[in-house]
């Protein structure tokens, strides 16, 4: 673990700014991280992973957070391919291809599409079994990590029910159209995925397919939700050393900014909006690791509270910074960015709200 935690230190370093700024992250800094585990760090050892509890992986998704949102990115999307690959491929897919994400390699997966973001039960991916082959057709929208990815898990309608599909971005039919200017996470490669017809052999079908769309993509953004909620906390975490860190150094009408009042209860804020949100994942974290029949509602809560407080807590920390945060090279100028399209992904906060709400109604009185 602190070897991990600590190469992500050094092969991000100081360097998110830069590449938020350009828009790319290094390719080789994401193999290195990828051949070290650190993108999927609960894969299993057997499989070349780290075999991290949920605990310890959300600590260092949470230290990714707080360098590089961008990178944290990319290892929400690894570990969710991995732990897909895992949950529902049979055991040869799984000695096939976890060996390939924790040696180098690179993973996105693609559910939304243009007319089925919220609502994935109306997309039109189509999964089909073609003399002995699987074939592919569809297009997937924002698939995050698409332009780095050497495999993209597809998720698509098989006959009545739904399968995903393990697509080689390097195969014939597929094509990647990179999306412009992102608002956030501008280096995390987004791209739309056009699938032309393309054709795998039927061992690229996890499990074999005939799974049920909700429970599939429920199961699938269970590890997405958690890894988001944690770089939520890292988000804030950074927010709140940089704004501790400022308040202390500046000083305004002869007074430190920290001894103005109206400045101290904006940090108290942030520090309530962190400790918060990871009370709130360290919970989900324990319900993953124990087993707990809790645990899917415990992780969009954790998603939920996380992703409010991160995009609440870094507009506390512009605030605080000021003209020193008006520019986008400054990091919470970033984190202010980055933690809004956290409000978005995995589950906007609208349907985090309606699954918690129904939780609700289930459990309580
Ligand atoms: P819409 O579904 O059109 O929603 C618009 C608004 O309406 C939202 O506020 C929403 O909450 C609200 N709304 C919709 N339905 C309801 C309802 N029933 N009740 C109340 N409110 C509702 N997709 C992938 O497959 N793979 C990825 O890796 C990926 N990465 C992404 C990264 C980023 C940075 C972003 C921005 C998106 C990414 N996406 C990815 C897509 C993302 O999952 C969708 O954007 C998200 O599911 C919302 O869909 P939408 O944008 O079409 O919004």
């Amino acid at each position: 673990r602190t070897t991990a935690r600590d190469l992500t230190s050094t092969l991000i370093g100081d360097r998110a700014g830069g590449w938020d700024l350009a828009g790319e992250l290094p390719v080789a800094v994401l193999r290195e991280l990828g051949r070290q585990g650190a993108l999927c760090a609960q894969v299993p050892v057997e499989f070349g992973g780290l075999g991290l509890s949920s605990a310890d992986n959300g600590e260092l998704t949470a230290h990714t957070g707080g360098l590089c949102s961008s990178v944290r990115s990319v290892q929400t999307s690894q570990g969710m391919a991995a732990w897909s690959i895992g949950r529902f491929g049979d055991p040869g897919q799984r000695r096939h291809y976890l060996p390939r994400l924790t040696g180098g390699q690179l993973a996105a997966v693609a559910f939304s599409e243009a007319d089925a973001g919220s609502d994935l039960g109306a997309m039109t991916t189509r999964i089909e079994i073609v003399d002995g082959e699987a074939v592919v057709t569809g297009e997937k929208v924002w698939t995050t990590a698409a332009t780095y990815a050497d495999l993209i898990l597809v998720v698509g309608r098989f006959g009545s029910g739904a399968a995903v599909a393990v697509v080689p971005r390097d195969r014939p039919g597929v094509r990647l159209t990179r999306v412009p200017h992102p608002s956030g996470c501008r280096a995390a490669g987004h791209a739309d995925v056009r699938l032309d017809a393309v054709r795998l052999p039927a061992s690229a079908i996890l499990g074999g397919g005939g799974h049920d769309l909700s429970m599939l993509v429920t199961a699938m953004l269970l590890y997405g939700r958690m890894s988001v909620a944690w770089g939520c906390v890292g988000i804030l975490r950074e927010c709140l050393r940089v704004s501790a860190t400022h308040v202390r150094a500046r000083s305004q009408f002869g007074t430190e900014l920290a001894r103005h009042q109206l400045v101290s209860r904006h940090l108290a804020e942030l520090l309530v909006a962190e400790q918060v949100a990871s009370r709130a994942c360290e919970h989900a974290s324990r319900c993953w690791d124990d087993g707990d029949p809790g645990l899917v509602a415990a992780v969009v809560l954790a998603k939920q509270v996380s992703s409010r407080n991160a995009a609440r807590g870094a507009a506390t920390a512009v605030q605080l910074l000021a003209s020193r945060a008006a520019h986008d090279g400054s990091p919470v100028a970033r984190a202010y960015r980055d933690a809004k399209l956290m409000e978005i992904i995995e589950g906007t906060t609208e349907i985090c709200q309606l699954i918690l709400a129904d939780h609700a109604l289930a459990t309580v009185g």
